[in-house]
């Protein structure tokens, strides 16, 4: 027998430690700093480098990696099980080297960049001495990359790139951005594009500004709206071939779909710990919340969600491990990916509503959450377009009918056992 939910001891006791110095090392940092993609600013330096010195130490650093990148090569599903306690903390991905976007950003370089990429690119990120960009959302289309217009045309050993991307996170801090842009505007639709390298100091790349989501304030905006204008990177910085961009693109999406639902767990379940305390702890007429029946219809509808999705998320991870393809789990990782906006949702809505005012406020999580739901639920791709993956995928596995009513039919199921069982069946109703 093959099925087996547990984890192993050894690797237990690296999860153990993870715990221990997530909550008491890196979780303070939350409170104080402000972004982990800011890698430049001395307090980050500071406070944040001692600590991945120590995941380094340990070989917990950037899991995601095989040994020729620098990584252990876990696998995805020990990644799995590390995510869902990095994912506890804004902090945590960073301080073990596997946070989103870079991870996938990484992905491509290793399969794509030439060895002086490589050098100048993928080495100071894999170390988070610089961060990256992926900038492929355009301000009139995103879930529909058909209708990107962003340009790039060869002009002698250079590419330009001209065209506006937005929601390309963390580019105010980035070293580097990852864009897709039209090389062949005649092309049919998914060989119209390819992938450059685009150095964000190259003159040219301008932010307009760094949209805010949610309760963030606009100081606090992450999210860039950049206008490449005559942007010029030499003709070694197309990733791939020219047409590629869909191909290059499929390398970083389907672990970054994975990791976020890996994150999310963390998320859920936290939020989870402390919808359960608060039953337990405030009275209302004369009882705990935990005591009346819709409450405890939240508790048992949010574990049983957490459940169903953290199994699912894990053996996706597992059916990664075993094909060693994304394109193997399409299904597997369109399905979570549309899970995932849902259980956050719901499970943090719960929360905040069981809070009261306390929950609705800026002293608790939850109201960020909810949005985060939505950014779960429309970074890299729209839950919509996920579910259209999953019933594609599924509905591969079927055929039509043969004639006009269902296979499974009764009075045909009927009329197929008395032509395979009728003799006997008539043997026995003569003898009685
Ligand atoms: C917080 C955040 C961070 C992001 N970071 C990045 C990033 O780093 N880089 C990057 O390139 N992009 C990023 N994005 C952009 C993200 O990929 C897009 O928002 C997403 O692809 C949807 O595109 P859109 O916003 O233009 O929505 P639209 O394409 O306008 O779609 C709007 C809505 O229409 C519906 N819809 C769309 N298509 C279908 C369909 N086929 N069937 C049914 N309904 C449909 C869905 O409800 C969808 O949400 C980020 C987005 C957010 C919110």
């Amino acid at each position: 027998m093959a099925w087996d939910f547990e984890t192993d001891a050894e690797f237990q006791k690296e999860l153990d430690w993870i715990s221990d110095f997530v909550t008491n090392e890196v979780e303070p940092l939350d409170f104080l700093l402000g972004s982990p993609y800011d890698v430049q600013n001395p307090k980050n330096q500071e406070l944040v480098r001692p600590l991945q010195d120590e995941v380094k130490r340990r070989k917990l650093w950037a899991c995601h990696l095989g040994p020729e990148l620098g990584g252990p090569g876990y696998g995805q599903l020990k990644l799995a099980l590390m995510n869902e306690i990095l994912g506890r903390t804004r902090f945590g991905p960073v301080v073990f080297g596997c946070q989103a976007p870079d991870t996938g950003n990484a992905e491509i370089l290793a399969h794509y960049g030439s060895d002086a990429h490589k050098e100048r690119y993928l080495k100071p990120l894999l170390n988070n001495e610089i961060v990256s960009c992926y900038s492929m959302t355009e301000p009139h289309g995103g879930a529909d990359p058909k209708v990107f217009t962003c340009r790039a045309e060869r002009q002698g050993d250079e590419w330009v790139l001209n065209g506006e991307k937005w929601f390309s996170s963390n580019a105010r801090w980035a070293s580097f951005l990852i864009v897709m842009a039209v090389t062949d505007p005649e092309a049919p639709p998914y060989e119209r594009c390819s992938m450059f390298i685009v150095p964000t100091e190259t003159p040219g790349v301008n932010i307009l500004r760094n949209v805010a989501v949610g309760l963030d304030s606009e100081e606090e905006g992450s999210h860039g709206y950049i206008r490449y204008e005559n942007v010029r990177v030499p003709a070694d910085h197309l990733l791939g071939e020219v047409g590629q961009g869909f191909v290059v693109a499929q390398t970083r999406l389907g672990g970054g779909r994975i990791h976020h639902a890996m994150r999310t767990i963390a998320k859920v379940s936290r939020t989870f710990d402390m919808m359960c305390e608060r039953a337990l702890s405030r009275f209302t007429q004369g009882e705990v919340l935990a005591d009346k029946q819709m409450v405890q219809e939240k508790i048992a509808d949010s574990w049983m969600e957490i459940e169903q999705f953290r199994l699912i998320v894990l053996r996706t991870a597992w059916r990664i491990d075993q094909s060693k393809d994304y394109m193997k789990v399409r299904k597997d990782i369109a399905a979570i990916k549309a899970l995932m906006p849902k259980v956050y949702h719901d499970v943090a809505s719960r929360a905040l509503q069981l809070h009261g005012s306390l929950g609705a406020s800026n002293e608790m999580p939850f109201a960020e959450q909810v949005i985060d739901s939505f950014h779960m639920g429309l970074a890299d791709g729209p839950t919509e377009v996920h579910k259209v993956t999953v019933a594609r995928q599924v509905l591969r596995d079927y055929a039509p009918s043969e004639d006009l009513f269902p296979s499974r039919h009764i009075p045909k199921l009927r009329e197929q056992a008395l032509a395979k069982l009728g003799e006997a069946f008539e043997h026995e109703v003569g003898n009685t």
